[in-house]
């Protein structure tokens, strides 16, 4: 179910426990500011999350909140990660789902990062007509 993008930080959100190493993950990078891991249910043949180390529910709780050295080190990372596992000459879609509407499951703010095969249309047809 869709959560909230605003809100109190849940402590116990999955995130935060993968970041306290008290759930495993297939991790891929780690930095001072960000965590990178595979999905547990990918939806492309890479598909692989970012999630900033500091306590933020949303993008729009990041955006706001966020140190500048924090925002700068997380999407620097971002990119660190896409280069690392082999992204930039094929390409790859990011994405970050925010809130009720954009479909937000967890509530730590976290990117998506889908390569790996030809991602097709950015978003289905009938909702960009319907919108
Ligand atoms: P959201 O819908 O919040 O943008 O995406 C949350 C993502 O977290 C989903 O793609 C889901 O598969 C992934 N996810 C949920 N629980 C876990 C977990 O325990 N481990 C990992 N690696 N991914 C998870």
């Amino acid at each position: 179910m869709p959560v909230a993008g605003l809100g109190p930080y849940d402590a116990q959100n999955i995130f935060a426990r993968i970041l306290r190493g008290e759930i495993p993950c297939r991790r891929v990078f780690e930095d001072a500011h960000a965590l990178a891991f595979h999905d547990i249910t990918p939806r492309a043949p890479v598909h692989v999350l970012v999630i900033p180390k500091g306590p933020y529910v949303s993008f729009a709780d990041f955006s706001a909140r966020g140190s500048d050295a924090e925002i700068a080190g997380f999407f620097r990372a971002v990119g660190q990660v896409a280069t690392a596992i082999g992204l930039d000459a094929p390409g790859y879609r990011l994405l970050s789902n925010m809130g009720a509407d954009g479909g937000q499951e967890v509530p730590h703010f976290h990117v998506h990062l889908f390569g790996g095969v030809p991602l097709g249309p950015m978003i289905m047809p009938d909702t960009a007509a319907t919108a």
